[in-house]
């Protein structure tokens, strides 16, 4: 993985450690040489992964919807910058570009981020790791309700156990580097029987 796109805060959250993460990632991006795909802004949890690569003379690559660059929050110097036209081809180019995606705490826009890539590992689009950085167990709740969702029957557990977490980079890193697609046949298959099955 030589590009990695990271979903992250547009705020820096409440606790240190969050900033702290962030800065880790960069760090860890600068000593393995890797690109960042990110958001483009120049505010929050985002601005600190983009500053500390740039420092470093990293290459740092914004893809932003020109609505969110006409309100200014465009980190204007970043290697490059693209604009898009909406948020949905923001996500795709995101996809296009990346070698695998980490989120790092944040709100809905990294939420929303994180379920569009992990959909399109689902429906096979893509075959990339997604990794969750459980930084001060920021993801533990909704990591119980994935778990929820498997339990009820709405999430298939192959593809809950096949979103990487972990608290630190490097482990985190490790095991996206280990990733394997779910194959598709035997849970479409299942699902299709239970729709016959219906009562
Ligand atoms: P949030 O987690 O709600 O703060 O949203 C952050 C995520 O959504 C980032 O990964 C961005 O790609 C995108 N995003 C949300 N707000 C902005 C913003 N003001 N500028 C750039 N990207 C944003």
């Amino acid at each position: 993985m030589t590009t990695i796109c990271v979903f992250c805060g547009s705020s820096m959250g409440n606790n240190p450690l969050y900033q702290k993460a962030a800065k880790a990632v960069a760090n860890f991006f600068v000593e393995h040489n890797i690109r960042l795909v990110y958001g483009g802004a120049k505010v929050g949890l985002m601005n600190i992964l983009a500053d500390t690569l740039l420092e470093n003379n990293k290459e740092v690559i914004g893809i932003m919807p020109g609505l969110l660059v006409d309100k200014e929050v465009a980190h204007e110097g970043i290697t490059t910058l693209i604009q898009v036209d909406s948020m949905s081809e923001r996500k795709l180019k995101m996809v296009e570009m990346s070698d695998g995606f980490i989120a790092l705490p944040g709100g809905f826009g990294t939420f929303d981020e994180l379920s569009e890539v992990l959909i399109y590992n689902q429906l096979r689009v893509m075959d990339k790791p997604v990794g969750i950085l459980n930084t001060a167990g920021y993801f533990d709740k909704m990591l119980e309700f994935f778990d929820h969702s498997v339990k009820e029957g709405f999430v298939r557990a192959e593809h809950r156990n096949n979103l990487i977490v972990s608290e630190n980079i490097e482990t985190l890193f490790h095991l996206m580097q280990k990733y394997s697609p779910v194959t598709m046949g035997k849970w479409i298959e299942d699902i299709k029987t239970e729709a016959h099955q219906r009562s």
